[in-house]
């Protein structure tokens, strides 16, 4: 299995949390993007249903619902993010309005029209952006709004090395305008995109991992599918650091109509 040619999902499962739980977050943000985005919702009360979809350990959860009324509810695949999530909720006090949950992106257990906010950041991906809008739509109230942050290009062309890592790593990738249209589409108002800055990726992501990576790589020394996943990260912030002209991941904010 090359670096090059494998995704992240070939890796060990186990592995890869372990890697990801030790770092604030698992994708790129930060806490002040997320409160940007929360700007552009304006229907939440006490009374608010929230629901953030692929929350991983919850850096971005915590954050949203200290700044958000009502009750929020993230849901990962992985049980070791959902113990962290609900660990990092109990002490920041906030366990009675925010819980963590053991769940499917494509099988959410949600009745139709209960939710008024759908979030989602670095995590659509797993089903595909535009399956993703389309299916979670029907669990949010009229009026309520969905903000999802997703990878996308920032121009028409692109160098090829760029063009052929994400089409293998997420076909899906795809403008701007493409994105918003598919949203629009799907039966939602766009309210708002716009680009996550750099230090997203930096600060907040490839800094974050490279300070575990050597004690990582201690721990497994020799386990092939450790020094699979560090030299594919690795790869990747190089990747991000040469063309971050041409992609990012652009925060969508849609309003169901
Ligand atoms: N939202 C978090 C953040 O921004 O830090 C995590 C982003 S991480 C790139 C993607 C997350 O999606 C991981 O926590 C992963 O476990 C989760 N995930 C992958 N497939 C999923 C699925 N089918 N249902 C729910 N979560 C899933």
């Amino acid at each position: 299995m090359s670096n090059e040619n494998s995704s992240i999902h070939d890796f060990d499962f186990d592995l890869i949390c372990e890697y990801f739980a030790s770092i604030d977050r698992q994708g790129p943000g930060s806490p002040e993007v997320t409160l940007k985005a929360l700007s552009f919702v304006d229907n939440l009360t006490e009374h608010s249903r929230i629901a953030d979809i692929g929350c991983g350990t919850g850096g971005q959860t915590m954050v949203l619902a200290q700044h958000a009324p009502g009750e929020t509810t993230g849901i990962d695949l992985f049980p070791r993010f959902i113990n962290l999530f609900n660990t990092n909720a109990a002490a920041l006090n906030l366990q009675h309005r925010v819980k963590g949950i053991v769940g499917s992106m494509d099988n959410l257990p949600f009745q139709d029209e209960e939710l008024d906010l759908i979030w989602s950041e670095g995590a659509i991906y797993n089903i595909g952006f535009e399956r993703g809008v389309n299916e979670w739509r029907r669990f949010l109230k009229s009026g309520g709004y969905l903000a999802v942050t997703e990878a996308s290009w920032f121009t028409d062309e692109r160098p090829e090395e760029i063009d052929s890592f994400w089409k293998n790593a997420y076909p899906e990738i795809d403008t701007i305008a493409v994105k918003t249209a598919q949203l629009q589409k799907a039966g939602y108002v766009p309210v708002a995109t716009f680009i996550l800055p750099e230090e997203c990726w930096t600060d907040h992501f490839y800094v974050q991992q490279a300070a575990v990576q050597d004690n990582f790589l201690t721990k497994y020394a020799g386990n092939a599918t450790a020094e699979e996943l560090v030299a594919y990260q690795r790869h990747e912030a190089e990747l991000y650091r040469k063309y971050k002209a041409y992609y990012g991941y652009v925060f969508y904010i849609g309003r169901k109509i």
